[in-house]
Parts: C-alpha cells; structure tokens; sequence
C-alpha cells in the first residue's frame, strides 16, 4: 500500500484496515473479520473517531476491576490482537495476568498463527521502554504473561462445538475477564458463569455491549492504549458501575453528530 502521509486524518483508520488486510491474507482471521470491523468502522465514524468521556470513565472502571480481580484474563481474537495486541500485553505485564487467545471460529491454525503473532509482539514490547510511570523490571514482567489457547481443557457451559472451549487457567478459571470485541453468545454465557465481564465494542446496542458488566464503546486500539495509563497510574476504584447508562451516553454522542 502507498505511503499515507502523517497528514491524512483519516490515516489511522487506513492503516488499521491494511493490517486486517495483511493479517486476513496470512490466515489469521476468520471470513467475517471484515464485516465486523466494517460495522464498528460505521460506529466509530459517528463517534467522531475518538474516545468520549463516558468511555474514558467506562475504561477507568475496566481498569478498576482488572487491578482488583483476583484471576484476571484478557481473551483475544484475531481482530484484537491486531489492532491492540501490543497495548493489551503492555496491560497485561501490568496487571500480572495471562492472554488467552479465544476464537469464535478457532481452527488450530489460527490459534497457532495468532499465539506466534503475540509471541512477536510480546518480543518488541519486552525491548521496548516500560510504560512511562511503571516502575520494575519491565522486560521480565512482559515474559511472564502466559499466552494461552493452544491447548484447551475446559469448556463455557450453555455453548456448543469449538466456540465453547477455553483454558482452564484461563477464561475457565477466572473472576474477571478483559474480552474485547466478543460475540453476544459468549459474553452471556460468560456473566451466567458469574464472571465480570467487561468488553470493548464500537455498537452500543449489539448483544455483547448490553449484557457486559462494563462496556467501553470505543474502538479497541484506543482504549486500550488509555486502558493502559489508568492500571499504571493504579488510582481507580471499582464502582456501582451503570453499564446502560454509559450506553445511553454513547449514543447520545452519536445521536449529536452533526454534518
Ligand atoms: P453481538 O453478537 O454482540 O450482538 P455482533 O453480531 O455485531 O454483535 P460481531 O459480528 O462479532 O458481533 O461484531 C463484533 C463487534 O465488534 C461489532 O459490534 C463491532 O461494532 C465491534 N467492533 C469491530 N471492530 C471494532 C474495533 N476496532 N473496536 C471496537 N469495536 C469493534
């Protein structure tokens, strides 16, 4: 793809669909990846392209209760490990939890591809500079976030076939569960399980973004870098948390989009 030049103001967006579009012609995404980042690129554009105060507050209290759980886990798809892998291992070493990567369509090759893609990412990350304000040894605290989802030995009850697996040192033994971009079926039977769920999604009316515990209606790369300040500053609390009202909020702003 040519250049985009720094200018372009829509060139973060352009550059997150070419990496789909890479990730996508090496096999790591399912056939409908597209359609459903299409449909949260519809959402996003009425946000302004930007994080709203409701979801900033809805990340605070993301934050919150991932620093408070006792068994924390981020569940990652194809989608999210592309556009935000890099920021969710940073919160990861952070929060002192694994990654499990968790398909809605797993095939052993995806899940395959994908844990190497972490395992790529988690390398430059644990290089890289500690998030500014984080004190400790960076570089250990990356390698010691498992990545997790190549051998699962537990199932989410009230789903069926290869969409109900998941590790139990993972998603199966968890108190609280980071599972951005995930579908309605699963989060419901997620926070039937008892589980706090909380989720990232661009639609604040589709099934995942109601039934969540919490739910940052944001686009993933960006909450998940502003996910990241918020456990390295460490200060939120956990809330009585009114998740409808902060999807009332996101479609108010929505609602206030003017051309
Ligand atoms: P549900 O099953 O929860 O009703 P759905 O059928 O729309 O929703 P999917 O097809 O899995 O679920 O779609 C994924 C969701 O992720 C969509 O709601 C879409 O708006 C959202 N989404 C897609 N890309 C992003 C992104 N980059 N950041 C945040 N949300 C996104």
């Amino acid at each position: 793809m040519a250049d985009i030049p720094d200018s372009h103001p829509r060139k973060a967006s352009l550059m997150a669909r070419q990496d789909l579009v890479e990730a996508a012609a090496e096999g790591l995404l399912a056939e409908s990846a597209m359609i459903a980042h299409g449909r949260g690129e519809a959402f996003d554009y009425l946000l302004g392209e930007k994080t709203s105060d409701s979801a900033r507050l809805a990340i605070r209290e993301m934050a919150a209760r991932l620093m408070v759980a006792n068994n924390p886990i981020i569940s990652v798809n194809g989608n999210t490990v592309v556009l935000a892998g890099h920021d969710l291992i940073r919160v990861a070493a952070v929060v002192g939890c694994p990654i499990e990567v968790n398909l809605y369509y797993r095939t052993p090759k995806r899940v395959t591809g994908l844990l190497s893609r972490l395992k790529q990412q988690a390398e430059v990350v644990a290089s890289g500079a500690a998030p500014s304000g984080w004190q400790g040894d960076w570089s250990a605290a990356v390698s010691s976030v498992a990545l997790l989802g190549k051998s699962p030995d537990d199932t989410i009850p009230g789903l069926e076939g290869p969409r109900s697996v998941c590790c139990s040192d993972g998603i199966g033994g968890a108190d609280t569960v980071l599972v951005p971009l995930e579908d309605g079926d699963r989060c419901e039977a997620l926070v039937k399980l008892g589980k706090q769920v909380l989720v990232v999604d661009l639609n604040p009316l589709s099934r995942t973004a109601m039934t969540a515990n919490v739910t940052v209606v944001d686009e993933v790369s960006r909450a998940a870098s502003i996910l990241l300040s918020e456990v390295v500053l460490g200060e939120a609390e956990p809330t009585d948390w009114d998740n409808t009202a902060g999807l009332n909020d996101a479609l108010a702003v929505m609602a206030r989009t003017s051309a």
